[in-house]
């Protein structure tokens, strides 16, 4: 038996228990997100899911639904917000998007595109972290990680390898691969690994496959993000 909530005034069924985020994906509603995914724990840490449900903030990953709530999404001023969290991810870390094998499959990048994000406003802050090629499957580029714990979340709940982990506080987080070198090679990931294929940005990437598919056929140059799946 489900219920009904109200997403920018139009009707989203719902069963006891679920997010406001997961009954509005399931009902085929986009509500702007980049740490969520529906495969794993709700994190709540990007907060570009941020609603305003009765008139209160609040993130719809890891709010609860209630019938009869009133649920504001896709409004100028929530928008405006999810902007601003945009453009401080990307002044953030090393998004140059032209030279990144993630381009076109990057739900940054999309999710940027589908809030119409022109510029970075900020000042780059342009990381310097080495780059772990190690492994003869994966290469790490850490200067383009948005910290949202996808891959800690794979890999610990789905992998069963604990491989990543976050450290450190505030602007000096950053991930780190656990193993006593901090090298990838000295892991038990594998290219097979669903944290192998989670990363939102192109942290994570397989080596020797760049741009195999050809730009204007990848994931979000077919489909923008709201309807697109998630990956
Ligand atoms: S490496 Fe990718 S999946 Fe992992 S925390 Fe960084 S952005 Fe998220």
């Amino acid at each position: 038996m489900s219920d009904v909530f109200l997403l920018d005034g139009e009707q989203v069924p719902f069963t006891v228990g679920q997010t406001v985020m997961a009954a509005a994906r399931a009902a085929g509603r986009y509500i702007p997100h980049l740490c969520w995914h529906p495969e794993f724990q709700p994190h709540g840490s990007c907060r570009l899911c941020t609603v305003k449900a009765d008139g209160h903030f609040a993130a719809a990953c890891t709010l609860a639904a209630r019938p009869g709530m009133t649920v504001d999404n896709r409004t100028a001023e929530l928008d405006d917000q999810r902007r601003t969290l945009l453009q401080m991810l990307f002044v953030e870390g090393n998004h140059f998007c032209p030279s990144c094998e993630k381009s076109g499959a990057c739900k940054l990048q999309a999710t940027a595109y589908e809030l119409k994000m022109m510029t970075p406003h900020f000042d780059h802050f342009f990381p310097d972290r080495a780059v772990d090629a190690s492994h003869p499957d994966l290469l790490l580029d850490f200067n383009r990680c948005i910290l949202c714990e996808l891959c800690v979340r794979a890999s610990r709940d789905a992998d069963g390898k604990n491989v990543f982990a976050i450290t450190g506080r505030g602007i000096k987080s950053h991930l780190i691969v656990n193993s006593p070198s901090g090298r990838l090679a000295d892991t038990a990931m594998s290219l097979a690994d669903r944290a192998a294929s989670v990363c939102p940005v192109g942290v994570i990437l397989a080596k020797g496959r760049g741009f195999v598919i050809p730009i204007g056929e990848r994931r979000y140059d077919r489909q923008q993000i709201g309807a697109a799946e998630e990956q």
